[in-house]
C-alpha cells in the first residue's frame, strides 16, 4: 500500500518512501484472493459480477497456452477488445507469461479500410502485422463478407481463378496437404488484410459460422481455431487443436477443466441421443470462479462443488460431443423461445443461419411466446441492398430504402430463401422483418464490446417496430 502526502513542501520523495517502507507490509496475495471482479457480457438480461481468483486466472491461462503451438517472444499479439472481455484479459496474460509482445488496436482501426482509418492510410494490424489474433465473429464475418464483395467485383477470368484456387485447396486441407503455389499467388493479398504475419487465429465468445471459419481457412493461410468459454470459468473451457480444420466445432477441454453433459428433456437433449450424446454443457476444474458477487440464490442456482470437492458450472450452452472428444455447441437454453403453439425457436441458431446471406450484416430475431411466428430486426449491407432497390427499380436515400415497405418484402423474401435453403423449419423463419438504417456498435449500446447482441437493449430500441410486426399494422 502507498502513502500519499500532496504536502511535497515538507517531505522529500525518499522520506516519503521510508514512511511507506517502515508502516507498511506488503502482503503477497493469497491464490484464492478475488483478482477481479468481471461483468458478463449480458446478452440475456443484467450483468452480472464475476468473482475471479488469482488461481482461477492461473488455471485458465495455463489451459490456454498449452493448446496454442510455439508459443515465443517472437510472436506478436493485436489486442483490440476490452480487457474488461474475459477473453481479451486471458489471451493477453496468455502472451505476457510467454513473453509475446502486444500491440493495442480498437476495432474501428484494426485494417486499411476500417472506419476510423483514413483513406490511404495504413490500418493497425499492416503496421503491426501480429502472428497471433483472437477475434469475435463479428470481426471474422467481416473481413469474409469484404472478400468475397471484392471476389464478387473481379473479372471473370480472376474470378474463376480464385474459385478453383479455393475448391482445390479446401480439398487439399481435408486431406491433411498444403498449397504453396495457391497460397503465395492467390491468397497472399487476403492474408495481408491482416498484415501477412499471422499464424494462429482463436475466434471465441459466440459462435462462428462454418462458411466464414472455412473461408478463413483457405484464405489466411494459417489454422483458424474457435475457443468456448464463459466469463464464470474464466473464459477457459475448450479451444481446437491447431491442426483440426473441420468446422462448427470448439475443440476438447483444455487441460484445466472437464466437462459433462447434463439432460435437457424439456428442450429435447438426451445424452443417449444417436450419434451424439447432447445436453446442457457442465464446466468443472480449477479455472470455475467463485461465483457472482452479491448475488447468492443465483450463485447456488448455477454452480456446485462435487464430491470430490471440484466447481462445477451450469452454463446454460447445448452440446453435443463428438467420438474425438471435441465439443460441438448447438444451442443456447437461454435464446430458446416457446411460440404460442409450443414450438421452440433457438433465436441464436436461426441468427447464425441468416447472417451468412450477403445481404445481411446484422440480425436479431425475436419472438414473443403470446405469438405464432417469429420476426426479426435487420442491419441490411448497404451495396447489397442498393442493388436489391436498382433491380426493382425501388428509389430513395439510405434511411428511405430502410424504411420503405416494398424494400422489407424483398428482403424477407431473400431471407426466407436462405432460411429454407439451410433447412430451418418454417417456424423457425421471420415473418416480418423491419431494417435498421444504423449498424449495430458498442457505442449505440445494442451490442456488447464483443459485438454479441443485447437482447433486452434491442427489444426497448425497436418497442414500435415489434408492435407494428405483431400487431399486423
Ligand atoms: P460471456 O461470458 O458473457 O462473454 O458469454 C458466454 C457465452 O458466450 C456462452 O454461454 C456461450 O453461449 C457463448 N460462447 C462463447 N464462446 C462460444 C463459441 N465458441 N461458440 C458458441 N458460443 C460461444
Amino acid at each position: 500500500m502507498m502513502f500519499y502526502t500532496n504536502n511535497r513542501t515538507n517531505l522529500s520523495h525518499s522520506s516519503v518512501f521510508n514512511v511507506t517502507a517502515a508502516t507498511f507490509e506488503r502482503k503477497q496475495p493469497l491464490s484464492s484472493d478475488i483478482a477481479v471482479i468481471m461483468y458478463t457480457s449480458g446478452s440475456t438480461g443484467i450483468a452480472k459480477g464475476v468473482m475471479i481468483s488469482h488461481s482461477n486466472i492461473i488455471a485458465s491461462i495455463t489451459g490456454m497456452a498449452e493448446r496454442i503451438p510455439n508459443l515465443s517472444e517472437e510472436d506478436t499479439y493485436i489486442g483490440y477488445l476490452p480487457l474488461a472481455h474475459v477473453l481479451e484479459l486471458c489471451a493477453e496474460l496468455v502472451c505476457i507469461s510467454h513473453g509475446c509482445r502486444i500491440g493495442y488496436s480498437s476495432p474501428q482501426t484494426l485494417a486499411d479500410q476500417s472506419s476510423k482509418i483514413k483513406k490511404g492510410s495504413r490500418g493497425d494490424t499492416t503496421v503491426l502485422q501480429p502472428t497471433l489474433m483472437a477475434a469475435v465473429p463479428e470481426i471474422m464475418d467481416r473481413i469474409y463478407k469484404n472478400v468475397m464483395t471484392k471476389v464478387e467485383e473481379m473479372n471473370s477470368f480472376q474470378r474463376t481463378l480464385f474459385i478453383l484456387a479455393y475448391n482445390y485447396k479446401l480439398e487439399q486441407l481435408s486431406k491433411g496437404y498444403s498449397t504453396p503455389l495457391c497460397d503465395r499467388f492467390v491468397f497472399r493479398k487476403v492474408r495481408s488484410l491482416l498484415g501477412g504475419r499471422t499464424r494462429v487465429l482463436l475466434s471465441g465468445g459466440a459462435p462462428l459460422s462454418a462458411a466464414t471459419q472455412r473461408f478463413m481457412n483457405v484464405c489466411l493461410c494459417c489454422p483458424v481455431g474457435q475457443g468456448y468459454g464463459l466469463t464464470e470459468t474464466c473464459g477457459a473451457g475448450t479451444i481446437c487443436e491447431y491442426w483440426d480444420y473441420s468446422t462448427g466445432r470448439v475443440g476438447g477441454p483444455l487441460v484445466c477443466c472437464e466437462i459433462k453433459l447434463k439432460d435437457w428433456v424439456e428442450g429435447g437433449y438426451r445424452s443417449t441421443d444417436k450419434p451424439h450424446p447432447r445436453g446442457e454443457i457442465l464446466i468443472g476444474g480449477p479455472n470455475v470462479t467463485m461465483g457472482y458477487y452479491n448475488l447468492e440464490a443465483k450463485k447456488q442456482e448455477d454452480f456446485f462443488v462435487d464430491e470430490n470437492g471440484q466447481r462445477w458450472f451450469y452454463t446454460g450452452d447445448i452440446g453435443e460431443i463428438h467420438e474425438d472428444g471435441c465439443l460441438k455447441i448447438i444451442d443456447r437454453k437461454k435464446d430458446l423461445v416457446k411460440l404460442q403453439a409450443g414450438e421452440y425457436v433457438s433465436l441464436g441458431k436461426v441468427e447464425a443461419v441468416l447472417k451468412n446471406c450477403p445481404l445481411v450484416d446484422n440480425i436479431c430475431v425475436y419472438a414473443n411466446s403470446d405469438e405464432t411466428y417469429v420476426i426479426g430486426f435487420v442491419v441490411p449491407n448497404q451495396k447489397q441492398l442498393l442493388a436489391l432497390a436498382g433491380q426493382h427499380g425501388i428509389r430513395g436515400s439510405w434511411e428511405e430504402l430502410c424504411n420503405i415497405k416494398a424494400m422489407e418484402e424483398l428482403v424477407l423474401k431473400v431471407i426466407t430463401e436462405a432460411a429454407l435453403t439451410a433447412q430451418l423449419e418454417r417456424f423457425e423463419v421471420p415473418r416480418k422483418i423491419c431494417l435498421s438504417p444504423d449498424p449495430w456498435t458498442p457505442e449505440t449500446g445494442l451490442v456488447t464490446d464483443a459485438f454479441k447482441l443485447k437482447r433486452k437493449e434491442l427489444k426497448t430500441h425497436y418497442k414500435d417496430d415489434i408492435e407494428r410486426m405483431y400487431g399486423g399494422k
